[in-house]
């Protein structure tokens, strides 16, 4: 990978630039994309957990409806 500031290349699992010794660890990608990765989990999940009390709202609220008309 380059560095941002210098663009000198470095290893990438480097946490500072050997060239000009820039802090790397805020701007490797990985951080990023497993940080987006978790928000999208994160909202998955409770996407997920929204639709479920929906339908069991749905389900008790019908058979509410079932037993008050019978
Ligand atoms: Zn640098």
């Amino acid at each position: 990978m380059k560095c941002f500031k210098c663009e000198a290349e470095i290893p990438g699992d480097s946490r500072f630039c050997l060239s000009c010794g820039e802090k790397l660890q805020n701007y490797n990608k990985k951080n990023v994309q497993s940080l987006l990765e978790n928000n999208r989990k994160k909202f998955d999940y409770l996407l997920f957990s929204f639709v479920f009390i929906n339908i069991i709202m749905g389900f008790v609220l019908a058979i509410i409806i079932v037993v008050l008309l019978i």
